[in-house]
């Protein structure tokens, strides 16, 4: 039987030489010296602008420019000399990431020890976080108003922060519960300090953490209410295995989309108007005014309008989105060559064999799916496939294994082409998740074919 009558699908380093193999491995290393530097959704998007003025992308940019909401989203725009009134080419990401959310009115202290109660940001396993040092970012705004960057744990001499874990000589019982309840949220409390404030009879160890906030930042406890911190794992970004295939780190889901879409945009040569967008509150369901559900992306098509002097009717503005051709760029799950059973293997993404498009997403019945069409799917491969893009097609995991969502259907919305696209992961949503590097360059590679696309 002649080869071209079956799909087959190919590992991406197999048509790399040498050269082509550099090239993977350096792209590979400004994605680490990103992904480090990235830890939240507001770093996330000052690395990248950083990037992008460096390409010659401002706020008012004639042919490039950036449009931010509320610190973060962001998104980049290349016009193009087709009218938008033909559609843009627009990729979305979303910058956030499962972590560990301090309480607003979190300091506490117990058996002399303190402690920031917290709440936990989208699906984490909640084992993951203990035992082990984690960082925390974020910002408080001050009575006075004004906006304090606090980052500690990620900078040489730093002190970290960690969630004890029960020692398993005690364990007894919570080896008994399920390991949904052997982990319970309200135990996810920081460990933050234990020497007492002299003289101080209640309360002294939060009297202490108090004082040395106060001394370093000029906050006050009520300051906490206006704050968003964010305890995500410590520690750097690495190349795994004897051969360096793998980059190991936290918050690939989905800062790995974020990167390769805006470097894409960067380096391709468009006809159409081109957009990487960044969207925050993905893991809680894309909510709030900069999630992928707010009209942030009508105030973007509204902006792309007005630069190229076309009136943001109504009518335009319709006109732009439904002529659109979407990517909801997000991760996929490799298979676990330990957990087979979860996967349908002839669906199931393999790592290393190229970025992953996935028609839909969802649970249970392509329940919550955005399922894109026929005619976009072929439209897609046939970008990818004329542009040497190793690619393949993927499910989540087996049918009603369990299932999950993305942006997809919050970007179909407004009547544009969508279709998922991204790496796959192994270990996604752990503090220490896996993508290789084919995969990561593949996906740049098919991000840049599809800003360039003629059609
Ligand atoms: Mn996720
Ligand atoms: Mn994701």
């Amino acid at each position: 039987m002649k080869n071209e009558i079956l799909y087959l699908r190919k590992n991406g380093w197999e048509k790399y030489d040498s050269k082509g193999i550099n090239e993977i491995f350096d792209y590979g290393k400004d994605y680490i010296e990103f992904l480090k530097n990235s830890k939240t959704e507001r770093l996330t998007l000052q690395y990248l602008k950083k990037l992008a003025e460096k390409k010659g992308y401002s706020e008012d940019g004639k042919e490039k420019f950036y449009l931010i909401n509320k610190g973060k989203n962001i998104a980049f725009v290349n016009l193009g000399n087709v009218s938008p009134l033909k559609g843009i080419k627009l990729i979305g990401s979303h910058s956030d990431a499962p972590r560990i959310d301090i309480k607003q009115n979190p300091l506490y202290e117990k058996e002399g020890i303190a402690h920031f109660k917290t709440h936990y940001y989208g699906g984490i396993k909640k084992y993951h976080y203990l035992a082990r040092p984690l960082s925390l970012y974020g910002v408080v705004i001050r009575k006075d108003g004004k906006r304090i960057d606090i980052s500690v744990g990620d900078k040489e001499g730093d002190p970290v922060f960690t969630i004890n874990d029960l020692l398993p000589h005690l364990s007894k019982t919570q080896y008994e519960r399920n390991l949904k309840e052997a982990f319970e949220g309200e135990k996810l409390n920081i460990i933050v300090g234990s020497i007492p404030l002299k003289r101080e009879k209640e309360n002294p160890v939060k009297k202490m953490i108090l004082k040395i906030l106060n001394e370093k930042y000029g906050i006050v406890e009520e300051d906490f209410i206006s704050s968003e911190l964010e305890i995500v794992p410590q520690g750097s970004v690495f190349e795994v295995g004897f051969d360096r295939s793998f980059v190991g780190g936290y918050g690939h889901d989905d800062r790995i989309c974020s990167f390769t879409s805006t470097t894409a945009l960067f380096n391709a040569k468009n006809r159409y108007t081109v957009c990487s967008v960044l969207f925050d509150k993905e893991e809680v369901g894309s909510t709030g005014a900069t999630g992928a559900r707010s009209l942030f992306l009508e105030d973007l098509v509204i902006e792309i309008l007005k630069r190229k002097e076309i009136k943001p009717t109504y009518e335009n503005i319709r006109e732009v989105l439904k002529n659109s051709d979407f990517i909801s760029a997000d991760v996929s799950a490799g298979i676990d060559p330990d957990f087979q059973e979860v996967h349908e293997k002839q669906n199931g993404a393999k790592i290393g064999y190229g970025v992953v498009i996935t028609k839909f997403t969802g649970s249970g019945g392509k329940s919550g799916a955005n399922d894109a069409n026929a005619e976009y799917l072929f439209k897609i491969k046939e970008i990818f496939n004329k542009n040497d893009v190793t690619w393949q097609t993927a499910e989540l995991g087996k049918v009603d294994a369990g299932g999950g969502g993305t942006i997809a259907g919050f970007l179909a919305f407004y009547n544009a082409n969508v279709i998922d696209c991204g790496p796959a992961l192994l270990g996604m949503h752990s503090p220490f998740e896996l993508v290789s590097k084919v995969d990561l360059f593949e996906t740049f590679k098919a991000y840049r074919s599809f800003y360039e696309s003629k059609e």
